[in-house]
């Protein structure tokens, strides 16, 4: 990277515009030079009650005034506050707080593998699929099925099988006395907002069920409301042994969670922790943000606005020859044959428009606004991208 520009004291790991951004609320952000931008992008599915949220606010500010943090040896109200509320009388009933998604599912790669040598004579391999993201420490790297990824960073982290999503047959031709655990996206986010089939999961669980390994979910991106369920694996009638959060967890603070059934937690004191883990400012704003997205008629609206926004969307792909996919408010629409590398072109110039879009594929857009965002903001949104489909 060539020098002169006030950006250079960063490395250059992401290709980002030459402005800073510089305050946000709700749907909107606003940047140094005062152009606002309707943001369907919402640091990746991150921010749930948009930009800077009341709630969150409030709760950071009064919890930072009282406690920050006390480091792993001690026990703090909030953090104690919100490991309750994500295990109500659910049964993924044990938490382990993380800074991130990836490192919960360090988490859970690093419990299934003890679980594995307690319980399945050492087994410790861990089924993933084709087009996963996991994350991007060396582990989570090497469990995601993100193409181009199994060539850097050699050598890989050993012990991560990949197969097609949605292919039981394939699953099952995987297993072996070394299988400690499947782990998927129930949407595959990165990889261009690709659903799990209802009959996929139930095979996987039954299969997991007859094999004797476990069912490990990555709702880092689908999780805390996203698809219109407090947990995406509620749509499909079954119960993961683990679930990992991340993202919108916390509206914009960073957090993570590794959550498990009581009976398969095997960690013992030593094996696992950290030294933000689970601090008292961030389970703060995750407690704040969890009582407002867990009340049913907010998951309700989440619900009602996802359909409006895939029936728009899908009006349009009508008109383009492209369809939509995806769950409640995390949503894409593929585009058609003749636009099939055109998804970064139409990002780039939504953004001079004042539109916040992002494209996991060349031929993908994909669309995670805040949760609470207005049906006014859809047909805002609408309105700048259908001009831009038909050029
Ligand atoms: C974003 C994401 C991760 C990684 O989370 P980070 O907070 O970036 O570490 C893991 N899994 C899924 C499904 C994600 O969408």
């Amino acid at each position: 990277m060539s020098g002169q520009s006030r950006f250079d004291a960063l490395m250059a790991v992401n290709k980002r515009p030459p402005i800073a951004m510089v305050e946000g609320h709700g749907s909107w952000l606003t940047d140094e030079n005062g152009k606002r931008y309707l943001d369907f992008v919402q640091g990746w599915a991150v921010n749930s009650l948009g930009h800077s949220p009341a709630v969150v606010a409030e709760a950071v500010a009064s919890q930072a005034k009282r406690l920050l943090n006390v480091g792993p040896a001690f026990w703090t109200q909030p953090l104690v506050d919100l490991a309750t509320l994500i295990a109500g009388d659910r049964p993924l009933n044990r938490v382990f707080f993380t800074n991130c998604g990836a490192e919960a599912n360090e988490g859970a790669i690093k419990l299934v593998r003890k679980w594995g040598g307690l319980h399945r004579r050492g087994a410790h391999e861990i089924i993933t699929m084709i087009h996963s993201f996991h994350g991007r420490t060396l582990a989570t790297m090497s469990a995601s099925g993100k193409a181009g990824w199994d060539t850097i960073f050699e050598p890989k982290v050993p012990g991560f099988v990949k197969v097609p999503m949605n292919d039981i047959a394939a699953v099952e031709r995987a297993v072996t006395d070394r299988t400690a655990a499947v782990m998927l996206e129930l949407v595959q986010g990165e990889g261009g907002v690709n659903p799990a089939d209802e009959s996929f999961v139930k095979d996987l669980r039954r299969l997991a069920d007859d094999k004797g390994i476990l069912l490990v979910v990555d709702e880092v991106q689908t999780g805390m409301g996203r698809t219109g369920k407090l947990f995406a694996y509620e749509h499909f009638g079954v119960t993961p042994d683990i679930m990992t959060l991340g993202k919108g967890i916390a509206g914009g603070v960073p957090l993570g969670a590794l959550v498990a059934r009581d009976a398969i937690c095997c960690f013992e004191p030593g094996d696992q922790g950290g030294t933000f883990n689970g601090n008292a400012l961030a389970t703060a704003a995750g407690a704040a943000v969890f009582r407002v997205v867990s009340d049913p008629s907010f998951l309700a609206e989440v619900t009602r606005t996802g359909a409006y926004l895939a029936e728009r969307l899908g009006a349009l792909g009508k008109e383009h020859g492209g369809f939509v996919r995806g769950r409640g408010l995390l949503l894409a629409l593929v585009l058609g044959s003749d636009r099939a590398n055109d998804a970064n072109a139409i990002v780039a110039r939504a953004f001079d428009q004042g539109v916040l879009l992002n494209a996991p594929r060349p031929n993908v857009l994909r669309f995670m606004p805040a949760l609470n965002v207005s049906r006014a903001e859809v047909d805002r949104m609408i309105e700048t991208l259908g001009p831009l489909l038909a050029v």
